[in-house]
């Protein structure tokens, strides 16, 4: 998709602060952190949401999480615990239409949502 701003930043045309790279995703630093620790994990090809994953394009959710630890490792907070949240649609503040996960923590963030 031409005018993501994700897929740029999973191509490297636009910069961020990557934490983990491979093939198939790119996890890099919220640019507005809501917890200590908030890093960001994509696929590289564009999936608009969680309405859009398909049996052909669902792997690669897999794979994210295969990685969301070593990522929490890798950014401190695999010992003390964090978050993953998806938000799909305008109810959940999706305002990146390409599909993500945010890994939170770093901090105590309670018992409600979720
Ligand atoms: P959501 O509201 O779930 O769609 O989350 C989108 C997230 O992308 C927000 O937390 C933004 O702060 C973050 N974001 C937007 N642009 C960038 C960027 N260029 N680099 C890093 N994070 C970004
Ligand atoms: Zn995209």
């Amino acid at each position: 998709m031409s005018d993501c701003i994700f897929c740029k930043i999973a191509e490297g045309q636009i910069p961020a602060s990557k934490v983990y790279e491979d093939e198939l995703i790119c996890a890099f630093n919220d640019i507005s952190p809501q917890a200590p620790v908030h890093a960001l994990i994509i696929p590289k090809a564009h999936i608009a949401d969680a309405n859009s994953i398909t049996e052909q394009t669902a792997a690669v959710v897999g794979h994210i999480f295969a990685h969301a630890g070593e990522i929490a490792e890798k950014l401190g907070v695999a010992a003390s615990g964090y978050r993953i949240i998806s938000n799909c649609g305008s109810d959940a503040g999706q305002t990146v239409a390409h599909l993500h996960f945010h890994l939170l923590g770093g901090k105590d963030m309670g018992e409600k949502l979720v």
